[in-house]
């Protein structure tokens, strides 16, 4: 390798990715290969093999997702709303670049169409070339790519959509507003009348003002606001947050969960929603 990608380190004589996560805290993968590593109109898009996690999407020096544990987030953000909603028929995804959701979403037959916008092309194109561990090389005719910002798709549309998932980066750079309650309002808005949403809504321990705001739009918009967690090794402190607003529905089905999965399973899917005692009280 002649010139060193931005965001990696050699120490020791091995290379490394070092995440600055916060003032006080950096978290460091060490890299076998470069797989990818070039600037798109919106950030600095990697794809890295990493020796623990495998290849891995870095936008802008952070992980955003790794062949070990991408199905984690990916299955949670997707079947908890799409089992709580009993008959999605259209579903938006706002982000989700690496396309974890939108095939999760394929897994539901009855869904019509899945739009997936996602404001860079290049990080979809790398993660379906080189992330077939996350993307599954996605192919279903009921998946429309839109190129675009998430913001202004949301603004135009109106009682369209059955379920609304926010698959967004960390909210700096393009994701900045999609953390803000302007977009959330125009989420609402998107929705059909008995329409739900979910977003991530970052990490409890670390990111306890985002989370926190993010609970105070979705519960100011919507009637039923709900909060789950999963763990997810590759983000900082592992636990990572979902919250859920909803017109209507706030029920699991009575069926049990059928689909084919690595991490969501019937169990899960009923207990995800019990908070550990600092998230209920505060
Ligand atoms: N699971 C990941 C996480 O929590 O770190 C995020 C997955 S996904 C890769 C996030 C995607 O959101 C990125 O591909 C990014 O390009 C996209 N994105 C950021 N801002 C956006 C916006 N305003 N509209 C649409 N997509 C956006």
């Amino acid at each position: 390798m002649n010139e060193m990608p931005k965001f990696l380190q050699r120490i020791n004589g091995d290379l490394w990715l070092v995440e600055d996560e916060r003032e006080n805290m950096k978290i460091s993968y060490r890299i076998k290969d470069v797989i990818f590593s070039a600037p798109s109109e919106f950030q600095h898009v990697m794809i890295l093999d990493s020796y623990d996690f495998g290849r891995m999407l870095v936008l802008d020096g952070v992980v955003q997702t790794t062949s070990l544990d991408g199905h984690i987030y990916n299955e949670m953000i997707t079947h908890i709303p799409l089992s709580i909603h009993p008959h999605p028929e259209r579903v938006l995804i706002i982000g989700g670049g690496d396309c974890g959701a939108a095939r999760e979403a394929a897994k539901y037959d009855h869904i019509q169409e899945i739009d997936m916008v996602e404001i860079d092309e290049l990080v979809v194109k790398v993660c379906k070339e080189h992330l077939p561990a996350v993307s599954g090389n996605l192919a279903d005719p009921r998946v429309h790519f839109i190129y675009a910002d998430g913001i202004e798709h949301v603004k135009k549309i109106k009682n369209h959509y059955d379920v609304i998932i926010v698959d967004s980066s960390d909210p700096i750079g393009p994701a900045k507003q999609l953390f803000e309650y302007d977009f959330y309002h125009d989420i609402r808005d998107a929705l059909k009348e008995d329409g739900l949403m979910v977003c991530q809504s970052q990490s409890p321990l670390f990111h306890r003002n985002v989370m926190e705001q993010t609970i105070r739009h979705v519960n100011r918009l919507f009637p039923i606001t709900k909060v789950y967690t999963a763990t997810v090794p590759t983000y900082p402190g592992g636990f990572w947050s979902f919250t859920l607003g909803s017109k209507k529905h706030h029920q699991l089905p009575a069926q049990p969960f059928n689909k084919k999965t690595k991490y969501v399973n019937d169990a899960i899917l009923r207990s995800c929603f019990e908070l550990p005692e600092f998230l209920r009280t505060k």
